[in-house]
């Protein structure tokens, strides 16, 4: 099916910002609570978010096959799991509908009315049920950073890295949407010298500039997804900050990896753009340095260029400061390798699973995804422009996500995803 709603010709009869994320190319797909307190499906153009649980109900999906509750949920997980052909022919339908050249929708004052939302009448929610959780360590910047701090400068890549796209499974209860605070976590750590752990409040909080993309049903337990059929199952990406706290991730991570240091909280930015809308962005990855296995061979433009930006406003800071810029075209592992790694062992995929990219670092100091490696283990300053310093994140900063991609003739964005921390909790 063609990608019509793709058209960078096409202009809306909405009003819609310069450099906005949300052009009509884009159409994203999210959740959100109405300000009626009716929570449904829908979609955003410019700045107006579109209840298509309405637009349904009053009848302009005909045509196309799909239940008459489908977008009258809380999540998007029924909507992805009827597949790449559905989600085509929604995305080209809603295309149609506001379309400059088509006045059905336009000229309907009631119609209008009841699917149209300015953003200050809705609040956004976690797009998805996320049932299982995945994070991957795919930027070669990121994996030999932080190996040079953690373990060894001069072999900071384990032998197994350039094999297999390394990743572990997270923690899916506490992934939440743009806008929710998190508290500081407590735990464990080992001081400096010391040879017992002492118990407190992590002191090297940590965001990870990452994005993940969200899958729909894809195989049977026990049958792999072949790395050629893997886009097909991705139903888009959001983006993704894997909270980390570095002093409880020092003292746990070995034998079994990540655990408290990293599940007590991740936040996801709310509008799920889908693969489809990132069609024009599409750039070739780094060539592997080590001939891979034939299962994770992949030819071809399976990167996306997308930029991405991490700001920190501190509490009393009228402006923020932007401490990283990268991109994911950096990731060594694409997703389809991901994907296909992920299941070569028979593990099943379901609608709505999330896989984070792990942290996106670029070969500059500049574009590091993490404080960790901006502040280089702590020993050197970040700088903000209210002339606070950072190493690590205090108590009531907030940590702004974006991203997005552009080329001469479209801007296809993924608005933000922002976080304030919090104090560690009291009872
Ligand atoms: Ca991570």
């Amino acid at each position: 099916m063609s990608l019509a709603a793709n058209d960078p010709s096409r202009e809306s009869w909405l009003d819609i910002p310069d450099n906005s994320d949300f052009p009509i190319q884009n159409i994203p797909f999210g959740v959100f609570l109405t300000r009626d307190d009716i929570i449904t499906i829908g979609t955003r153009i410019g700045d107006y978010a579109i209840d298509l649980g309405a637009l349904h109900q009053l009848g302009y999906f005909e045509g196309i096959p799909l239940t008459d509750d489908i977008f009258l949920q809380d999540t998007l997980n029924d909507f992805i799991a009827d597949g790449r052909k559905t989600w085509r022919s929604v995305r080209n339908r809603i295309a149609e509908i506001f379309d400059i050249k088509n006045d059905t929708l336009k000229n309907n004052e009631k119609d209008r009315e009841t699917v149209l939302f300015t953003l200050d009448e809705i609040e956004m929610q976690m797009p998805v049920e996320v049932g299982d959780y995945t994070d991957f360590y795919s930027s070669k910047e990121h994996a030999t950073n932080v190996g040079k701090m953690f373990r060894d400068p001069d072999n900071a890549l384990l032998p197994n890295w350039l094999h297999i796209p390394v990743g572990y499974h997270g923690r899916s209860s506490s992934i939440v949407p743009s806008g929710i605070p998190l508290h500081r976590p407590q735990g464990q750590k080992l001081p400096k010298g010391a040879d017992e752990p002492i118990f407190g409040p992590s002191r090297l909080l940590d965001f990870e500039l990452e994005m993940a993309f969200i899958t729909t049903a894809s195989n049977h337990l026990g049958e792999p997804i072949p790395i050629e059929e893997a886009e097909s199952y991705i139903f888009g990406m959001v983006l993704f900050n894997d909270w980390s706290a570095r002093d409880l991730q020092k003292w746990e991570y070995v034998p079994l990896g990540p655990f408290l240091g990293k599940n007590f909280g991740s936040s996801v930015s709310p509008w799920i753009v889908t693969l489809d809308a990132l069609e024009p962005f599409r750039v070739e990855g780094p060539k592997p340095v080590k001939e891979l296995l034939p299962y994770l061979k992949t030819k071809g433009k399976k990167s996306f260029d997308i930029d991405l930006e991490v700001a920190i406003k501190p509490e009393n800071a009228d402006e923020e400061t932007v401490v990283s810029n990268s991109n994911f075209k950096y990731m060594y592992w694409n997703m389809s390798q991901q994907l296909a790694h992920h299941t070569v062992n028979g593990c099943n995929v379901r609608s709505g699973d999330m896989m984070a990219s792990g942290t996106i670092s670029g070969p500059t100091p500049d574009s590091y995804g993490s404080m960790l490696e901006l502040s280089w283990g702590g020993s050197k300053i970040v700088k903000l422009k209210n002339g606070e310093e950072r190493k690590f994140i205090e108590d009531n900063d907030t940590v702004i996500l974006r991203g997005h991609c552009q080329n001469h003739e479209v801007r296809i964005g993924f608005g933000e995803v922002t976080t304030k921390i919090l104090p560690v909790f009291k009872s």
